[in-house]
């Protein structure tokens, strides 16, 4: 192998590299920087998380019944709840602003604040 055959391969791994890596970065973009998704119990927030960061959180009601969300790639959905009708499981994941899951039986709303804008902005609140 010619020491010029190096260079080219050297040449296209670096190209590979990159664009995986640009690939990624992409990825990411999806989720606009601040996009969070609030968490309200009973009519009170309780807590919130940013779209940008995969979690998994069991929110844990006193009379004992449970829901569980699951934030991945900068969508959020309900993956599992003790709730009867499991509507809120079923409900697709959610990304765009304003946009919620409700489960009725357990009194909790996700709702995306500050994702991308829809035109209801505004008169939402
Ligand atoms: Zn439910």
């Amino acid at each position: 192998m010619k020491k010029n055959d190096f260079y080219l391969i050297g040449a296209l791994l670096l190209i590979i590299a990159l664009s995986f890596l640009a690939i990624q970065i992409s990825r990411k973009d999806k989720v606009k920087e601040g996009s969070r998704v609030l968490v309200t119990i009973n009519g009170e927030e309780d807590k919130s998380f940013y779209l940008n960061e995969d979690t998994t959180y069991k929110i844990l009601h006193e009379n004992g019944e449970w829901n569980t969300l699951e934030i991945k790639d900068g969508y959020v959905r309900m993956v599992d709840a003790s709730c009867p009708d499991k509507l809120c499981v079923k409900h697709r994941e959610i990304h765009d602003d304003n946009e919620s899951i409700t489960c009725l039986p357990n009194r909790v709303v996700l709702r995306v604040i500050g994702g991308q804008k829809s035109e209801l902005d505004g008169i939402a609140n």
